[in-house]
């Protein structure tokens, strides 16, 4: 039976993980308000010596291109995503703050493509590392919720790699990447943190290291996934002297204080006046600028790790992507979770592979789920749309809407938003602020069908209870109270 508490806790879930993102009340896309000036320094987090179980790491050296090894030999397979990671914010995506020095350095390096139009399947954790797991669509897979474990008997990629002879390894900054989820089947060796808190910045290498180090053997093929969390809300404080952000403390939305007077909560239902929500935005914005300078900071830890640890010294696959991006402001929201609007779907999407020296192009727009094909047999899929989805809730928390969206090119974007079918040209209207009815257009009845899948899957979903244990689970890892 589902008790009132326990409904209640499913809702302050819904709420931490999806509900931040509600609107402030005051629409309207709001371009960022760059203060701390122009980028172009080289002053960042990656020039800070790390510590990472046993290595110094002062400066970063990046891998030799990729060399043609030993055609016996499977390639390690390495998938990184940097949870909640925006193109629209990022250095090398043409944002004038450098917040990627790594990235900026790693991307020329021969054999290294990426693309900054690149769509994730979802806009949560748990939706788009489920595709990346399975290589369908949210529509397909229907998991987008946290109200139930992983229930799909698709076969997943760690499963797939370990029948071939590989040890699966998962690290997971991102703690509904759990037992609890479902989402670390077919992993034989697992560090999950335990917090959203645990494994930022150099902890996350430093737990790779150690996991590597105790459980994997280096004669023998490896499937590594690693999430970093680092751009992920809480932000962290900013220190002095960065020379590109002022310095502040850290920016935490209070989510669980239902009712609260906290400039987040009065920020949501559009409370503050105008210069009280350019501040708290700007606020916003230079925290989770930070945090994005801290990801890549990690990402270049991490892959220096790897390196030194001769995970590299044969053949290899990297894919490095995220699994979301943030809100801003935007559309007056905050966080992820809900709409599919530019910069929570628009990410970055990194490829190398040793076997492909000259490098692998990159279409554009990109379906960030393509990381599945990559991962599984070094070549994408020919016949795979760009799609994303989003899902209201319903009940006491009703949030954001039920969205799929589908881009046909860079620019051109349809929405299904029910009962609508809307054309977005992003050229025109970057901010996704006009909404032109879809008409007649080629792709409609893709985007319906792919629209009719994510709704019986919703339906169905919203049909599920939570079961107490995997209630208490989520109470466990603190995502309920
Ligand atoms: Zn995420």
């Amino acid at each position: 039976m589902r008790t009132r508490s326990t409904r209640l806790a499913l809702v302050t879930l819904l709420l931490a993980e999806l509900a931040a993102c509600r609107g402030g009340g005051n629409g309207g896309a709001r371009g960022g308000n760059h203060r701390g000036g122009a980028g172009g320094g080289s002053k960042s987090g990656g020039n800070e010596p790390a510590d990472v179980a046993g290595y110094t790491i002062q400066k970063v050296t990046l891998p030799d291109a990729p060399a043609a090894d030993t055609p016996a030999r499977q390639p390690n397979v390495i998938l990184i995503v940097l949870d909640t990671v925006r193109a629209m914010d990022l250095h090398l995506c043409g944002y004038e703050r450098p917040t990627t020095p790594f990235l900026d350095d790693f991307t020329t390096r021969p054999g290294v493509t990426h693309t900054c139009h690149a769509y994730s399947p979802g806009t949560w954790t748990i939706p788009s590392h489920t595709s990346y797991f399975t290589g369908v669509p949210v529509s397909e897979h229907g998991y987008d919720s946290v109200s139930h474990g992983f229930g799909t008997d698709l076969p997943v990629l760690s499963e797939a790699m370990a029948d071939r002879g590989y040890q699966t390894v998962m690290v997971s900054a991102n703690p509904t990447l759990s037992a609890a989820s479902g989402l670390d089947r077919g992993f034989q060796h697992v560090t999950v943190a335990k917090t959203l808190r645990e494994l930022r910045g150099d902890e996350t290498p430093r737990a790779v290291r150690k996991l590597l180090k105790a459980e994997a053997d280096l004669d023998k093929p490896l499937f590594l996934f690693v999430n970093v969390l680092d751009a992920h809300d809480p932000y962290p404080r900013v220190p002095e002297n960065t020379g590109w952000v002022p310095a502040q403390d850290p920016v935490d939305f209070p989510v669980f204080d239902v009712g609260q007077d906290s400039e987040y909560h009065r920020y949501v239902r559009g409370e503050l006046n105008a210069a009280d929500t350019k501040a708290y935005e700007t606020r916003v914005r230079n925290g989770y600028d930070w945090g994005l300078a801290m990801a890549d900071r990690t990402l270049s830890l991490l892959i220096e790790v790897l390196r030194r640890d001769h995970w590299l010294d044969h053949g290899y696959r990297i894919v490095i992507t995220s699994d979301h991006g943030e809100y801003l402001g935007e559309h007056g929201l905050l966080r992820h979770g809900c709409y599919t609007w530019e910069p929570v779907v628009r990410v970055p999407f990194v490829y190398v592979d040793s076997e492909h020296p000259e490098g692998v192009k990159l279409p554009e727009p990109f379906p960030s789920l393509q990381a599945y094909y990559l991962m599984m047999n070094g070549a994408l899929r020919a016949d795979v749309p760009t799609v994303s989805f989003s899902e209201s809730r319903e009940g006491d928390v009703k949030v954001g809407a039920d969205m799929t969206a589908l881009w046909t090119s860079n620019t051109e974007k349809l929405v299904a938003y029910p009962p609508g079918r809307y054309l977005y040209d992003l050229d025109k209207d970057p901010g996704e602020l006009g909404r032109e009815p879809l008409g007649e257009h080629p792709m409609r009845v893709i985007l319906d069908n792919f629209e009719a899948e994510h709704q019986a899957n919703l339906k169905a979903e919203r049909e599920k209870v939570a079961s107490p244990e995997r209630v208490m689970e989520l109470q466990a890892l603190g995502y309920v109270q």
